[in-house]
């Protein structure tokens, strides 16, 4: 089956309490507006899980959170684990995001259990693969994000209906830079074909396969009409409604 395209926020360390404004708009706009043939989410950081998914509650926008810890309970200060998302009524996690990745050196291999993790608790991982400027620079872009980052971070157990691929070159993350359509496309297309090749024919050609990397109003169309683009993964742009509606717009 054909991936359901996903428009996904992420708003990092973003919001507080009054940021429920721009959700409240956002679900104005896509419940009211014309209907798009996508998805959409909102990460928003974990002290806003429960009061969004409240707010959001029976709208089109969807509620996850932005990271999980691999055990469901235990003495592991200041994480959250990903049967509390659950528990919260959210429906996604997004795993091995860059900036975990960087800044809590995250390995594949904990990736893959985090997306475990995600997936026990019957919720949707978004796992996250991109490569660095420098290793774009090198040539690397293949070998780091399929044949490293995908090949480790999907666990065996992932489906198109429980596991989103969000490809994300670290390079084009809050800069305004962004590969052109061509190189998102040679990427994306080489992600699908690493994901029929383990998973076989007809389940490896039903993951949705996000781009990340400075999507705004003005490039989301061009960039979601790639060839094995099936959805954006937004920062910057997802915090206030009227420029990610903008995005959405690529699926009106
Ligand atoms: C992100 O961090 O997931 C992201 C894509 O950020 P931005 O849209 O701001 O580049």
């Amino acid at each position: 089956m054909a991936p359901r395209s996903l428009v996904a926020g992420n708003w990092k360390m973003n919001g507080v309490k009054s940021s429920v404004s721009e959700l409240e708009a956002l679900i104005q706009m896509v419940n009211d507006g014309d209907k798009a043939d996508c998805d959409v989410l909102i990460c928003p950081p974990a002290t806003l899980v429960d009061r969004f998914v409240g707010v959001a509650d029976g709208s089109l926008v969807n509620i996850g959170a932005q990271d999980c810890h691999t055990n469901t309970s235990g003495a592991h200060t200041g994480d959250i684990a990903a049967n509390m998302v659950a528990d919260l009524g959210a429906g996604y996690i997004i795993v091995g995001h860059s900036e975990r990745r960087a800044d809590h050196g995250e390995t594949s291999d904990l990736v893959n259990n985090k997306a475990e993790a995600v997936l026990t608790e019957n919720l949707t991982a978004i796992i996250c693969v991109g490569e660095t400027e420098a290793e774009r620079k090198a040539g690397d872009t293949l070998k780091v994000v399929v044949a490293d980052q995908l090949a480790n971070s999907v666990p065996e157990s992932a489906t198109p209906e429980n596991t989103i691929i969000a490809y994300e070159p670290v390079w084009a993350i809050g800069t305004g830079l962004t590969p052109t359509v061509d190189d998102v496309a040679e990427v994306h297309t080489a992600i699908r074909a690493a994901l029929v090749e383990r998973f076989g024919d007809g389940v490896g050609n039903g993951f949705a396969i996000l781009y990340g990397g400075s999507v705004k109003p003005t490039n989301a169309k061009e960039l979601m009409a790639a060839d094995n683009v099936n959805g954006a993964l937004v920062g910057g742009a997802s915090l206030k409604a009227t420029d990610f509606n903008g995005i959405i717009d690529a699926y009106r």
